[in-house]
Order: structure tokens, then sequence, then C-alpha cells
């Protein structure tokens, strides 16, 4: 039997919202707005977008920030139960995020421990936040801009060990994740974008649904 591993996205998809998009809203000057319209018409990359949203904060802001999340993120439904099962049954875990460290790791803290978390890093050591980027787009990777390159991370974790690859994400930035994965459950954008480009979905809302559809995959002894 193929051992199956899960790679799983985190803003939009385990919270039902996108942090980054949260924290503009409630900490950033309005500038912030014409940054993000450059990022999703792709005159910016994701990497520098992220990076110039975030020169819009000051650092002595984080824990006001961190603590906004912790009190506003809404966890989508079925997510503690879901990890439970994939540590029941042994199927590793992973979170691939293009989130920040300092608040997807508070914000997963209640429901580890995972095989891993991978994402983005915030410096708060100079006078507005900056970013850092541990998990660059290997030479496969088309863009060169990911910011946390999703396909990367999945390259070097699964692809040498025949391994059935289950992909979850809910936006365009887990595309190309998605075209790796054997298994592609999705929603909103992610969904739409497999549509166009030809890529069969399993369809989630909650992660009931992504429970079943392992279930149905027959990965569980
Ligand atoms: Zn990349």
């Amino acid at each position: 039997m193929t051992r199956p591993i899960i790679f799983c996205d985190f803003d939009g998809t385990i919270t039902e919202t996108d942090n980054i998009i949260s924290l503009m809203k409630t900490f950033a000057p309005p500038e912030w707005e014409a940054i993000k319209d450059d990022i999703l018409d792709q005159t910016l990359s994701i990497k520098e977008g992220v990076s110039r949203l975030f020169s819009l904060i000051p650092s002595s802001k984080k824990e006001d920030m961190v603590q906004y999340l912790r009190d506003s993120a809404v966890i989508r439904e079925g997510f503690e139960e879901f990890v439970d099962y994939t540590a029941k049954h042994g199927i590793p875990l992973y979170i691939v995020s293009g989130g920040l460290d300092f608040f997807v790791h508070p914000l997963l803290e209640a429901y580890g421990p995972f095989h891993g978390v991978y994402c983005n890093e915030a410096s708060f050591n100079d006078s507005t936040i900056s970013i850092l980027w541990p998990h660059p787009c290997d030479e496969q990777c088309g863009s060169g801009g990911c910011g946390c390159c999703k396909p990367s991370i999945l390259r070097t974790l699964s692809l040498s060990e025949g391994s059935k690859v289950f992909v979850i994400g809910d936006s365009v930035t887990d595309l190309e994740m998605a075209k790796l994965g054997d298994t592609v459950m999705a929603r909103d954008f992610l969904a739409e974008k497999c549509m166009e480009n030809g890529i069969p979905f399993i369809h989630f809302e909650t992660f009931h649904d992504c429970k079943e559809a392992l279930e149905k995959e027959g990965v569980v002894r």
C-alpha cells in the first residue's frame, strides 16, 4: 500500500478567513489596499507584496496582532477531529502556509503536534516588520517569487517516497501544489482554478468532508 501524506494550507483553509488580510484591515494604514490589488493582479509577486504590506506596520504591534487573531480567527469546523484522525492512523500531516510564524504557531498550538509546519517568518527587530523567507522556490518552480514555496516543499517531502499525496487548500497560491497532488480537496478560488486547469478535486467545506474523503480513498488500514 502506498503511504498517504497530507499537505494542508492554513489561511482560508484551517482558518475560515485570511489572517494577513484581517491584520491589514485592522493594523495597516489605507495604502495596504493598493499593494493587495497589485498582488492579486500579479503586478507584484507574493513575496514582494507581503514584504511591502508588513513594512507598513510598526514592530511594536506584535503582541496586539497576536491577541487580535487569537480573539477573532475562526478554525474551520472538524479540524481538531481531522488532526486526531490522521494521528490515530499514522498519516503524516504537514501544514504549508504563506502566513507568518508569529500567528500560525499560536493559532495551531491547541491542535498539534504536526509532522511539520512550514511558513514564513516575521522579524520585529526594526521599527517596522520585515519578513524572512526560509522556504524559497527550488529550480523547478516557475515562479521564483512564492515566498513560502509550497510545490518545492511538497517535492522535498514526498516525491522521493512514492507517497499518495493529498493536498487541501482554498486559494490560487495552492494551485501549484494541487498540480502535484494525487487527490486534491479544494474550496473557493482553488476549486475554480482546478476546474479551469482540468485538475480533478473533491469539494470540501468542513474538515469532516476531508476525513470522509480520506476514508473513501481507502488509505486507512
Ligand atoms: Zn515557488
